[in-house]
């Protein structure tokens, strides 16, 4: 054992956050969005396993991980989120990549790169309905919608999709909700009248998926639900599972006598003898710096323990008192909470910041292990190796 940290994926967690997830809305469909590695879980696997569970789209932010997915063999109905120039339009339209469009100038750089593939792009507009990032705002949105139409009258795109993007939907009750709802009807209304025919209008991240039935239209995108978190207070309904596990092993243990100071600049001094423990983890890995004598946000042996002064670049102190521990024991950072572990969201609300935010920062230098072989429901452990290549195999 060399202490090697691993984020472990609960891939039947996701299969089954999206099957409930399509229980929770109904006759809308679900397109699960795997963005940023899906959310550092792995973006293949994740996305085979939220398909399994009943999601009918994926949605990713660049038009490369669209292309990766088609080429690790996913065939489902796949949407890039961004709508940036200057990208690989022939050759997503070549793999049949549903893309974004919220400017003039983009929807006419896609109808010109379906002349060169020589089959007409899927495009989905995108409204700036208050959300202030991509797409248009409601005086450019005509606009857009006549640049669209005019391509699909050449027969060069398909409007199949119109879409915008919450704001606050993880601000219950927040006036802007009522309002972007009321301007995505308007915006849908106007393509219509245009003669768009979108095969679906989607407006509904993660909070408005499990708050707002009446942004549902024909499909939700959920991303953080799919693997059991939410940016709502309070974090996930208990009905959705966290799907992310990071644990490590303790590579030294020592004893010390009371007022030992720990850690860079002493920010910590033992209280009494006890224990600490060293794990091969710090900021560089994932753990944030601000979890700076962090109390009780660690586990081990069926105990909550605190990181003991300042997280280092790769190394992290951990207070054992008289808890009983040695080398090699595993240390759980978070995970769904099971055995009283800290979940991701208790570490979030600790720091200030969003379950998303933590899980996201476990990737890429600690390696993804998997578990649960999607579909089958059953708990056979993968071993996959930190790229998120899809090679999900069957475990022997
Ligand atoms: C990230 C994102 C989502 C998913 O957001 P969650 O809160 O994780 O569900 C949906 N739509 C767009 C446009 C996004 O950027």
């Amino acid at each position: 054992m060399d202490g090697q940290p691993e984020a472990l994926i609960d891939l039947d967690a996701i299969t089954a956050n999206a099957a409930a997830l399509r229980r929770h809305v109904g006759a809308a469909q679900v397109m699960a969005v795997v963005k940023s590695d899906a959310y550092g879980h792995g973006m293949v696997p994740a996305a085979r396993a939220a398909l399994a569970g009943g999601a009918t789209w994926l949605g990713v932010v660049q038009l490369d991980d669209a292309i990766a997915l088609r080429q690790a063999g996913v065939d489902a109905r796949v949407l890039s989120l961004h709508g940036s120039p200057d990208a690989s339009h022939a050759e997503a339209i070549g793999h049949d990549v549903d893309m974004t469009a919220g400017t003039v100038s983009l929807v006419q750089q896609i109808a010109a790169a379906a002349t060169v593939a020589g089959r007409p792009a899927r495009l989905h507009l995108e409204a700036d309905t208050g959300m202030g990032r991509g797409g248009a705002i409601a005086r450019d949105w005509p606009a857009l919608v006549d640049a669209a139409r005019a391509a699909e009258a050449e027969g060069l795109v398909r409007v199949v999709g119109i879409w915008s993007h919450f704001a606050c939907a993880d601000i219950p009750g927040h006036p802007s909700i009522e309002q972007q709802l009321a301007a995505f009807r308007a915006a849908v209304e106007l393509a219509e009248r245009a003669g768009c025919q979108p095969e679906v209008r989607h407006l509904a991240n993660t909070p408005a998926t499990l708050t707002l039935p009446e942004s549902y239209f024909d499909l939700v995108r959920p991303g953080g639900a799919v693997v059991g978190l939410s940016t709502l207070p309070g974090g996930a309904p208990d009905w959705l599972r966290p799907a992310m596990t990071v644990s490590a092993r303790l590579i030294q243990v020592k004893r010390v006598p009371a007022g030992t100071p720990v850690s860079y600049a002493h920010r910590h001094f033992t209280s009494g003898e006890s224990a600490l423990g060293v794990l091969p983890l710090g900021y560089n890995e994932g753990i944030p710096r601000h979890a700076t004598n962090l109390a009780d946000m660690l586990f081990t042996r069926g105990r909550r323990v605190a990181i003991a002064g300042t997280v280092c670049l790769n190394h992290v102190v951990v207070g054992l008192g008289d808890h009983p521990a040695e080398a090699g024991d595993e240390i759980i950072l978070f995970g769904p909470g099971d055995n009283g572990e800290p979940t991701a969201q208790e570490w979030a609300d600790r720091l200030g910041t969003l379950s998303y935010e933590i899980v996201t920062r476990f990737t890429g230098k600690v390696p993804r292990t998997y578990s649960g072989v999607t579909g089958t429901g059953g708990d056979v452990e993968v071993a996959v190796d930190g790229r998120s290549d899809g090679q999900v195999a069957a475990a022997h």
